[in-house]
């Protein structure tokens, strides 16, 4: 059972309203880069530490096991007010900033990464909600989330179409007042459990229509007539969280459920992307340190030729290696959570976020299985876990190839704009 160290609604409120990212990281107009949490922060990460530590560690094999979504788990997450954060202050929410969200979900994810994208990956689904929902399709849809442990994904991605969004072929006619939709998903978190999704479809037959004109975002009942959700797929990593197809037959949407405007869905669904990258590269580096703490503490103990393998210098350089990365990929979620906070365009740092995150954290999973030697590849040890949790980060909200375009777009923009040579 959790001890003492609730985090009070009222504590997470004051982190969010009262300590703005500039104070945290300091701002130019104050005295440059600061990199010290607030203390609030420091007992939000320290609070989630604990719930890693006391809550998540113990079942996380088991989850990783069985396949099995921690339900429990996600009521006691909600109740501690660890879920939610990015919800609005009018609604009752915490208005958390993206640096806070970040903070939860590494220290969450050191626990178990898979736990953590059952108990924060409705925040995906949310955001659309957040950036584009008007006050009652907020009241309506954010408001019950407030209200009851219940969960919402994000779906987008079909099965013939994830990287190439244009691709989509989910479609939706409007008739009357309703719009009636048909098709599939595919690898939508929480597809299973959520209470609604977002979800995007064409509403332009025409197939020449431009992207940011084609396709429309629905809130979409789970409820609703012809909603089917697939098996539960068998995953590689992150076997704790609930991922799922999900068929949509001839399901009547009412007008009302329409995010901003028909032809408005595809910015929306790629707007989100400022907002949730950032967590995504925390969440990795939370994975990455603890790959970083299991090797450290094993290689303290394992002795080899009289000494401790600590002492082999091969050995401590990669521990050294994965500390390398890991501070850099933890700036770089800093970076790009600062800056979406201050209002600033943070495509591309949360790019570089999730990608060198994403990227840091199956280097170091790989480091601590070489690290531990045969026993790293045994599942008695929770070094191989952390091998399979890893990959996904290169997969999910956008691959690591898909990073690079946008990194390398941005680059080649910023030199025709400002040519430094
Ligand atoms: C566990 C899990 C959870 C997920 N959760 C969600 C969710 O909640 N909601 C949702 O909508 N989706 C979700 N997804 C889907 C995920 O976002 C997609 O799988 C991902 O975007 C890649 O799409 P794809 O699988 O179709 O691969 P593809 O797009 O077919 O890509 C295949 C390979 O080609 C590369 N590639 C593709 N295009 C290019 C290019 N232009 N340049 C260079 N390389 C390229 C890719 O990087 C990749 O290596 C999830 C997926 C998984 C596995």
């Amino acid at each position: 059972m959790l001890p003492a160290q609730k985090i009070s609604t009222s504590c997470l409120r004051t982190i969010s309203r009262g300590f703005s990212t500039s104070t945290i990281l300091g701002s130019k107009s104050q005295s440059g880069y600061n990199f010290d949490l607030t203390d609030t922060q420091q007992e939000i990460f320290e609070t989630a530490r604990k719930f890693a530590k006391d809550e998540i560690i113990p079942v996380a094999a088991h989850h990783d096991e069985t396949g099995t979504h921690p339900t429990e788990l996600v009521k006691k997450a909600w109740s501690l007010g660890l879920m939610n954060g990015g919800i609005p202050e009018y609604l009752g929410g915490m208005n958390q900033s993206v640096f806070d969200g970040c903070l939860l979900n590494e220290a969450l994810s050191w626990g178990c990464a898979g736990i953590t994208t059952a108990i924060l990956g409705s925040g995906l689904g949310q955001e659309p909600v957040i950036i584009a929902g008007n006050k009652e399709q907020q009241k309506k849809y954010l408001g019950r989330l407030l209200e009851e442990p219940l969960l919402c994904a994000y779906a987008v991605t079909e099965p013939g179409a994830g990287s190439d969004v244009n691709g989509l072929t989910t479609r939706a006619e409007k008739k009357g007042d309703e719009y009636i939709l048909n098709g599939q998903k595919m690898w939508i978190t929480n597809g299973g459990v959520a209470n609604w999704y977002f979800v995007l479809a064409r509403t332009n037959p025409d197939p020449k229509a431009p992207a940011s004109k084609a396709f429309t975002g629905f809130i979409v009942d789970r409820d609703a007539p012809g909603v089917q959700p697939g098996r539960k797929e068998n995953m590689m990593g992150q076997r704790a969280s609930d991922t799922r197809g999900i068929t949509f037959e001839d399901v009547r949407v009412p007008k009302e459920n329409v995010l901003l405007g028909e032809g408005a869905g595809f910015k929306i669904s790629m707007a989100v992307f400022d907002k949730t990258r950032p967590p995504v590269g925390s969440g990795a580096v939370g994975l990455a340190q603890r790959c970083l703490d299991e090797a450290t503490k094993y290689s303290l103990e394992r002795k080899t030729f009289g000494v401790s393998i600590a002492q082999h210098q091969a050995v401590a350089f990669l521990l050294a290696d994965m500390a390398i990365g890991i501070e850099t990929a933890r700036l770089a979620w800093m970076k790009s959570a600062w800056q979406i906070d201050q209002g600033k365009k943070n495509s591309y740092m949360a790019a570089i976020a999730k990608a060198h995150g994403s990227d840091i954290a199956n280097k170091c999973a790989t480091e601590a299985v070489q690290i531990f030697g045969g026993n790293g590849y045994n599942k008695e040890y929770p070094v191989e876990k952390l091998m399979r949790d890893a990959k996904i980060f290169q997969i999910f909200e956008g691959t690591s190839q898909i990073q690079r375009l946008i990194i390398s777009r941005s680059v080649f923009e910023e030199v025709k704009s400002n040519p430094p040579l």
